[in-house]
């Protein structure tokens, strides 16, 4: 029993003595601001609602909120100077004429790295800012609540450069031994609140303690997640979890076991063992296709009865993509210069690193994974079409995946699930406000809410490789290879960060460890 709680499918190592603590995030030096006045000048408006884009527009905070949105007439025509918001004194005006203005984008799922990766809560943090992620879902931490309330306090008083960060402790997570009766849940669920938690994230556990802990969690009004591990789906599925109160499902796991019609338990190979990496992974890929096929009966019921209970679906889908293609995960273009020596070491080919599990991974797992995430994404898409909340979320620091960039890659992948653009920002956005429950103050560019914004110097919607920190290639009239993009700046809480000097930050960083253990990038094997 006591065994199942320490390793998570996330790589969580959750017993204490097998992981050091991450080192915390030094006093902020980075951004400008806030002003008792800011007027960002002449953007094209996305504001995360749906609505397409508008502009030129001025954006007006005061101090850390939008105290007006003034739209100044047709592109490219004359503005008239007296319709623009005048600056009080003491203001500061950032001109940003023709330059995209979103809503700061919501990780859904952000781990603040963990001593396996070797990587420091400054290097997370300005991966993800400098990539305009401004508020952050931590879905359990190996670092522990206390550590993650204490950074969430210091980033809430913008004492470091990071996100804002919601809090999510790992289901039983500090009990002594496992929790084993549903009045033990209810005490640790009690607890979890008392501490100043913002909700749960579970694993699975047997059906009358997460029955017990979900409707006590609801009961206090805090939320969850679950990543449905496969030691407990035959019993308890994500069907199961959202009758019950959970809030949001990560990933995609207990949601095809909802699905079953011809069997009860996956098809799993009879040599098949969970605690094998290879055997796991491999053999997910396959189930999928075990599932009602897409627009049947069965499909139908359950999509129905989830988008009636209000849940949240938080696929993760960049987080499964070196499954069908391990090469490009490997090959990404950042790792040489933002991927620390230490994480490089953790994604490469291991049985002991979690999400490491390329025993043997070619062309047939590959395909088999290909065919697994279409029909994953046509049910996404069409959760998303019937009216349901899908959210941006990226479980980054595992399997290849690297902060701030793997949340681009989400948004790609949204897109090819089928997604308009437009859909894609509201899911990264407002969708995502509203699953931590903070859509009143975030989420959206409207008057009264939060200065969060994401400033981007090139169109979103028709290529969004714009908001790679590495930018996106493009040849030019005069055949020159240039790059477009990346985020320039992100607004929190009216404070303006240079995006691009945070990622500067993180390759020095990362080149000035790799020069102290000359350490060099090199492919598995050779
Ligand atoms: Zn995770």
């Amino acid at each position: 029993m006591r065994k199942q709680f320490i390793l998570f499918a996330c790589g969580i190592f959750l017993a204490t003595g097998l992981c050091a603590q991450v080192q915390k995030a030094p006093d902020r030096k980075e951004g400008e601001g806030p002003w008792p006045q800011l007027i960002i000048r002449g953007v094209i408006l996305i504001n995360g609602t749906g609505a397409p884009p508008a502009g030129p527009a001025d954006i007006v905070v005061g101090k850390n909120r939008i105290t007006n949105i003034v739209m100044l007439g047709s592109p490219g025509a004359p503005v008239n100077p007296q319709d623009r918001p005048v600056l009080a004194p003491g203001g500061k005006e950032l001109n940003a004429a023709g330059m995209y203005l979103m809503p700061g984008f919501v990780d859904m799922h952000g781990h603040i790295g963990g001593a396996a990766q070797g990587v420091s809560a400054e290097y997370v943090f300005k991966l993800w800012m400098g990539h305009g992620i401004t508020t952050v879902r931590e879905p359990g931490s190996m670092n522990g609540l206390d550590w993650v309330l204490e950074e969430k306090e210091k980033s809430r008083q913008n004492l470091v450069t990071a996100p804002r960060l919601k809090a999510y402790t790992v289901f039983g997570q500090g009990s002594k031994t496992a929790i084993s009766t549903p009045a033990e849940a209810i005490a640790w669920v009690d607890e979890n609140a008392k501490k100043g938690a913002d909700g749960i994230k579970f694993f699975g556990a047997p059906p009358e303690i997460m029955k017990a802990a979900l409707e006590e969690n609801k009961h206090l009004g805090l939320r969850s997640a679950c990543h449905h591990k496969q030691m407990d789906v035959a019993r308890w599925n994500a069907l199961s979890s959202a009758r019950a109160g959970l809030t949001s499902m990560e990933h995609w796991y207990g949601l095809p076991e909802a699905l079953f019609t011809d069997k009860t338990i996956e098809n799993f190979p009879l040599n098949y063992n969970y605690s094998n990496e290879q055997d796991r992974f491999e053999e997910a890929g396959k189930l999928w296709k075990q599932a009602a096929p897409p627009y049947s009966e069965q499909w139908n019921k359950v999509m129905n009865e989830m988008l009636s209970l209000d849940f949240t679906i938080d696929p993760t889908f960049n987080i499964y993509e070196a499954n069908r293609d391990l090469m490009r995960a490997r090959r990404a273009e950042w790792h040489e210069e933002y991927t620390m020596p230490s994480l490089w070491k953790f994604y490469e080919p291991s049985r002991q690193s979690h999400g490491s599990y390329w025993h043997s991974w070619g062309t047939e797992q590959e395909v088999s994974w290909k065919e697994n995430y279409r029909l994953w994404m046509t049910f996404i898409n069409e959760y998303k079409n019937r009216g349901g909340r899908v959210t941006v979320g990226t479980d980054a620091g595992f399997i290849y995946e690297l902060y701030g960039f793997a949340y681009v890659r989400e948004l790609e992948l949204l897109r090819e699930a089928g997604f308009h653009p437009l859909e894609v920002i509201r899911s990264a956005t407002l969708y995502g406000a509203q699953a931590l429950g903070m859509d009143k103050e975030i989420g959206s560019v409207e008057v009264g809410k939060l200065a969060d914004f994401v400033i981007v110097d090139a169109n979103p919607l028709e290529n969004l490789q714009v908001l790679y920190g590495t930018g996106a290639v493009t040849l030019t009239d005069k055949n020159e290879v240039v790059r477009r993009g990346g985020v320039k700046y992100t607004i929190k809480d009216g404070i303006v960060y240079d995006a691009k000097k945070l990622l500067e930050d993180v390759r020095r960083m990362v080149a000035d460890e790799k020069a102290k253990t000359g350490f060099k990038i090199t492919q598995p094997g050779f």
